[in-house]
């Protein structure tokens, strides 16, 4: 009995594991060039690290603007701002591009996975 449940174990983190490493497959197939992540600032903080390799909506500075990341573009689809800059700047998806609502001091830029500097803060 023991040797049965063991070998359950043994399979069920052969099954995990092969999962696992299918996923990343598929995230590298459809990241092809590397995955590239935004991060999201307000008024200089980072409030986080997100993965453009997956499709999600982002809530910003407690939901003043709305990030939406989609086939591995982010764009801003929702902002209380008066002056809706940033809702009408186009969808970014290259290194160091960038979505900035002054009103709301809120900052998307899109890095690459391979360089991590964070030069690009002031404008
Ligand atoms: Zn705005």
């Amino acid at each position: 009995m023991k040797n049965g449940l063991k070998k359950k174990d043994w399979m069920l983190i052969g099954i995990i594991v092969c999962v696992a490493v299918l996923v990343t497959l598929v995230h590298v197939f459809i990241g092809g060039k590397g995955a590239s992540k935004v991060t999201v600032k307000v008024d200089g903080v980072i409030q986080g690290t997100y993965s453009l390799s997956e499709d999600q909506e982002i809530e910003i500075n407690g939901g003043t603007n709305i990030l939406q990341i989609k086939n591995g573009r982010a764009k801003m689809i929702e902002a209380d701002c008066p002056d809706q800059l940033c809702v009408h700047q186009k969808a970014v998806s290259m290194n160091h591009e960038s979505i900035i609502c002054l009103p709301n001091k809120a900052v998307v830029t899109v890095e690459s996975s391979e360089s991590s500097e964070y030069d690009a803060v002031a404008n």
